[in-house]
């Protein structure tokens, strides 16, 4: 890189929101993980430049951030919903998930449907598609808006689950997997959702988009994307 900064026109600021395991996370003052990952593989396909990450403090600040300016491209294991395309725009499809319902490791709670959560304490991280999905419950009267708690992150939802303060969290298949696999939670069900993930960037920025477009294309037939999952799914 030359002269320091945030560099010339080419260089794009990436951000993320870390404690999305494996996605972001944090080890010492770096964030590491698979979006982290891809997303530099995918820049060295094309002739941008990454300057430094940005973590920032919350899921829900990231568009916002990439709105204003402060971040150019977020990759953050952001699902591709309708809401969120009429003020961004988004690659093509890198990733799909489902939605986990996240109970105690072998509690007395153990749901094996949506419906089950009724009269239940739930939590999920603020503005997710997983928040989304117990909204939805409350637009139909099958859930109480009293018994939903929003979370900053999601590992302050799971740590409350784990304290016997909510029974269960809604999040993304392969992070509620992780976590299962580190804590002592265990993933109760899974509510199909068939979501994709993208990486967002500013409205109208085309040529940003058909680079990182091209340079997905190229990773997934190069085998570098094969490898990134066998590294950090283990798939
Ligand atoms: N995929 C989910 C969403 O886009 C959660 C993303 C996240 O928490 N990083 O809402």
């Amino acid at each position: 890189l030359s002269g320091g900064g945030s560099g010339g026109e080419n260089t794009i600021i990436p951000g993320t929101a870390s404690g999305f395991p494996p996605f972001e996370m944090k080890e010492g003052d770096e964030v590491v993980g698979f979006d982290i990952d891809l997303l530099e593989a995918v820049v060295d396909e094309t002739d941008y430049e990454l300057a430094a990450w940005e973590d920032l403090n919350s899921f829900d600040s990231l568009i916002p951030s990439l709105r204003n300016g402060n971040i150019d491209v977020i990759a953050a294991a952001m699902t591709i919903t309708p809401d969120r395309d009429e003020n961004i725009d988004f690659s093509d499809p890198y990733y799909s998930a489902n939605q986990s319902i996240l109970v105690r490791e072998g509690g007395d709670f153990q749901p094996s449907e949506l419906s089950d959560l009724q009269g239940r304490q739930v939590g999920s991280q603020s503005g997710t598609t997983g928040e989304g999905v117990l909204q939805g419950m409350i637009e139909d009267g099958d859930f109480q808006e009293s018994n939903y708690n929003a979370y900053d992150t999601y590992v302050l939802a799971v740590t409350d689950l784990e304290n016997g303060n909510i029974d269960a969290v809604v999040l993304d298949e392969p992070v509620a997997a992780s976590f299962a696999s580190e804590r002592s939670v265990s993933v109760a069900f899974v509510y199909e959702t068939g979501e994709q993930y993208g990486f967002g960037i500013r409205s109208g920025e085309s040529e940003l988009q058909s680079a990182l477009n091209d340079g997905l294309a190229t990773v997934r037939e190069d085998g570098t994307y094969q490898d990134l999952t066998a590294e950090w799914f283990g798939e």
